[in-house]
């Protein structure tokens, strides 16, 4: 049985980095106590500009030894190259992950994963900062190929220019979802510290992300947040993390409550039924955009027209509006419909224009 499936939700927990022998054993204590299956901290930190702390490497790999010894709780850290997978299992470290930067490049996946080769440690995969589940997925492959056959994946959201919800990273659960849907036994983790950035909004994710059907959760916690090296803002004290997990709902996919079962069998046949109509629905307007897009090619007209666009978006954001759905969610599904319209009519006037040329 995979080790991220011992407990639901499985929880990993400990600071971002291995800062003292003493914050280390401190942590190690303090989370032995909870419900907490691993320990994490990283020897060996990315970081984005030079001159900040990097971590204490083998060193830190020490402390994480003797801690796991004297307290029993088993210990993560990150790799990124070949040589720290050699020295996270020369000490010891039971669970090994790669962080976002390297997922993304899959030259450094590779070398990781040939160092791997012959071990069977549990792997966890943080997502590329890039939002691309095939890149993910690859990582993943490229541990399985290479015999590792414990492997999770960790979403600690995606880079971006800025976040909607003001969090450090976007939050994007399509990507996940679309992973777990690729691979449905995939213990899948969400990382609520590295997406939101800051520890006031830890728990909200947190929830959300159980709610989401997600295996467990990693979490940055510190015994004195505010003097951490790395990541200070996000970082929880072992008592608030307590707190944080034991207000925790957890939820399950089915039911034994028969009727509830039963009212759910009943809307979802309703909705089987509207989504039959909506497909149905849409192939007619495919329809008339290829028969719009025979007329546009007779009268000499371009496939798309920004006033019509234009038109589309305010009538149907507007329609949206009044039947209580967000504006922005129709443009964005009339976006693609629109798209897919256009490529119809595209095709027609290339069919037309070859016609032309064949008959002249
Ligand atoms: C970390 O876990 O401390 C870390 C560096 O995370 P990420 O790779 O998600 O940025
Ligand atoms: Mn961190």
């Amino acid at each position: 049985m995979s080790f991220f499936r011992t407990a639901r939700p499985f929880v990993i927990a400990g600071p971002c980095g291995a800062e003292s022998r003493e914050q280390v054993m401190t942590m190690a204590q303090a989370l032995a106590g909870m419900n907490v299956q691993l320990m994490r901290a990283g020897v060996w930190k990315p970081r984005t500009k030079p001159g900040a702390f990097e971590g204490h490497g083998a060193d830190a790999l020490r402390w994480m030894q003797e801690a796991r010894a004297q307290y029993g709780i088993p210990m993560a850290t990150e790799v990124a190259e070949s040589a720290h997978v050699e020295l996270a299992l020369q000490y010891g470290i039971d669970v090994l992950w790669i962080g976002a930067r390297t997922t993304v490049n899959p030259f450094q996946v590779q070398r990781i994963a040939d160092a791997l080769k012959g071990t069977n440690i549990p792997v966890m995969v943080k997502n590329p900062v890039n939002p691309d589940v095939a890149l993910w997925e690859g990582a993943i492959e490229r541990l399985e190929k290479a015999g590792i056959t414990d492997v999770a994946a960790i979403h600690r959201g995606f880079s971006g220019y800025t976040s909607p919800n003001g969090y450090r990273n976007q939050l994007n659960w399509p990507i996940p979802i679309e992973l777990k849907r690729r691979r449905p036994s995939l213990p899948l983790f969400c990382d609520p510290s590295h997406i939101t950035g800051n520890r006031e909004r830890i728990a909200e994710v947190a929830q959300k992300a159980l709610d989401m059907h997600f295996d467990g959760l990693i979490i940055e916690s510190h015994p004195t947040p505010d003097t951490a090296l790395s990541d200070a803002a996000q970082q929880i004290t072992p008592a608030r993390l307590a707190e944080i997990l034991s207000a925790l709902i957890v939820r399950e996919e089915h039911t034994h409550d028969m009727s509830g079962a039963e009212q759910l069998e009943y809307l979802r046949q309703l909705m089987d039924t509207l989504d039959a109509e909506i497909i149905d629905l849409v192939a007619r307007r495919m329809e008339l955009s290829t028969q719009i897009g025979t007329v546009k090619q007779l009268c000499n007209m371009t496939a798309y027209q920004p006033a019509r666009w234009r038109e589309i978006v305010e009538t149907r954001g507007a329609r949206g509006g009044a039947n209580g759905l967000s504006p922005e969610f129709v443009t964005e599904l009339y976006a693609r419909i629109h798209h897919e319209s256009i490529r119809l009519q595209l095709a027609v006037l290339a069919q037309k224009a070859t016609g032309n040329e064949v008959k002249g």
